[in-house]
């Protein structure tokens, strides 16, 4: 631990592969995960001489709209860039991206401010084996990836968890990508530096400590847990009077320490310069900005709004912002309009069902929790409805539950009626039970009718035995107290 109190500083550089038929400048298919290597690459992929790159514009297109899910401002003018450098994974020798002129800048997620998202070329992957070869396979290099850079005003590692795990949910509700990041393909680089005084805002950069920036961070947690290492490996430098040196580091999740890697004291020098194989682009002429917005699905700050106003917002509805397909279900199984006096009453019944029963037969059945395995609407509203209209009990809803999975479009009324699972409600019927009872325990109902209460229970449950389960249980007690 550090002696001296720090004031921590981070940006967060993210880069994610688009979800597109193709890939960016051909048509080769968009699917590194195929399993077999360099098996979607072309001319243009593997960079052979002559080949000219044409842009795809549903990345394009996806890029946009990330942008106006975020509040960016969408550029009039952008371009492309060739940013030169050499290494096997990208053969043209430099990579396509975008230096001056990003498609999108500004904008932020919950106040951090967003810098720009650029659209660039993703590379080859290689892989180095045991005998000392470099093997590379090209059916990643092109594949369309955006790059969001933030401001660097994230002061703590779970913001800027926080920050990537709500961006992972944007790319995934707008459909701009799958954003795995255990796949790579969502990668965190993380910015880390630390001061002594706090910076007066984020225009004030004389005031930041010297950066480092971590790269290979493949999980939420190892992004959390390589800031708060850098700043306590940063803090030490400090305490000691040495000084922090500018560089890029590795993340070592077995060792749980960040690592050198390179030294960054001159910086590359990319020589970037407009690709002049690709045409400059007026965004206005090519796409109609307002219809991309009109596009884009509901987002998860706004759900988050929806459950609230349904009243099962907070923390536990996470559950449902996290997947999409139960999320959408939800919302699909919600009466138009409350018809039930209490607000939200159906929807926090259902929510409980949907969450709990649901989701844990299906987790023990190892089935996905997706839409295929839910039951079909009417007969999850039908089941709802029955339980607030008190004619299910709570015993009778978790055996029909079982039963829909199974028989997704069941017919419920008919299913609980033939199981003498509809809850008994009607008064007279119970109080013929209740006489029942006592007739055969007459013993038994003169103790408690001389004071001995602990029997009400006794009562209560050879009442709901007699009845099959199927009496209302408030009732036989409120039924047995008037006798
Ligand atoms: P570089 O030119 O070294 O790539 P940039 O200015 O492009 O640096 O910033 C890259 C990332 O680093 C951004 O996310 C930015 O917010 C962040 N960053 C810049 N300066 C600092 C700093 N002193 N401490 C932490 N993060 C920083
Ligand atoms: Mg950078
Ligand atoms: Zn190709």
């Amino acid at each position: 631990m550090s002696s001296n109190e720090y004031f921590p500083t981070i940006g967060l550089e993210i880069h994610a592969e688009l979800h597109t038929k193709s890939k960016m400048w051909c048509g080769c298919i968009n699917d590194p995960f195929v399993g077999k290597p360099n098996v979607n690459i072309c001319e243009v992929c593997m960079a052979h001489p002559g080949t000219l790159p044409v842009p795809n514009k549903e990345a394009i297109k996806k890029t946009i709209q990330v942008g106006l899910s975020l509040g960016s401002n969408i550029a009039d003018f952008t371009e492309f860039d060739r940013k030169n450098y050499f290494y096997p994974d990208i053969p043209k020798g430099y990579q396509i991206s975008q230096y001056k002129l990003p498609i999108v800048s500004g904008g932020n997620i919950d106040g951090i401010e967003i810098t720009r998202i650029h659209l660039e070329e993703d590379t080859a992957k290689s892989s180095h084996d045991n005998d000392g070869y470099t093997l590379v396979d090209f059916n990643r290099a092109g594949v369309p990836l955006m790059e969001l850079v933030t401001e660097p005003v994230i002061h703590n590692a779970k913001d800027a968890g926080n920050f990537a795990r709500e961006l992972q949910r944007i790319l995934r509700y707008v459909g701009a990508s799958e954003a795995n990041m255990e796949m790579g393909q969502m990668r965190v680089e993380a910015n880390v530096s630390i001061s002594k005084n706090k910076p007066s805002g984020n225009a004030d950069k004389n005031n930041f400590g010297t950066k480092c920036e971590v790269k290979n961070l493949n999980s939420f947690r190892s992004v959390e847990e390589a800031i708060e290492y850098e700043i306590e490996r940063q803090s030490a430098i400090l305490d000691e009077g040495g000084v922090v040196v500018q560089e890029t580091r590795g993340w070592d999740e077995n060792k749980q320490e960040t690592f050198s890697q390179r030294k960054k004291e001159n910086a590359h020098d990319y020589r970037y310069f407009p690709d002049p194989d690709l045409p400059k682009m007026y965004l206005s002429e090519l796409f109609d900005i307002e219809e991309l917005r009109k596009e884009i699905p509901l987002l998860p700050s706004k759900a988050r709004e929806k459950l609230n106003s349904l009243c099962v917002g907070g923390g536990i509805s996470e559950i449902l912002i996290d997947n999409i397909e139960a999320l959408k279900y939800f919302f699909s199984i919600q009466p138009e309009s409350e018809i039930f006096a209490e607000k939200g009453k159906f929807a926090q019944i259902s929510f409980n069902y949907l969450v709990t029963d649901i989701f844990g037969l299906l987790k023990k059945e190892n089935k996905e929790l997706s839409i295929n395995n839910f039951p079909s609407i009417s007969s999850f509203r039908t089941l709802i409805e029955m339980i607030i209209t008190n004619e299910l009990s709570s015993r009778g809803a978790k055996d029909i539950l079982v039963e829909m999975l199974s028989n997704k479009n069941l017919d419920v009324r008919k299913f609980a009626e033939e199981k003498g699972l509809i809850q008994k409600n009607d008064t007279e019927a119970l109080k013929k039970i209740v006489n029942e009872v006592i007739a055969d325990n007459t013993d038994k109902w003169n103790d408690f009718k001389n004071g001995n209460e602990k029997l009400l229970m006794f009562f209560v449950g050879q009442c709901m035995k007699k009845s099959s389960g199927s009496g209302n249980p408030q009732m036989f007690q409120e039924i047995i107290k008037s006798v």
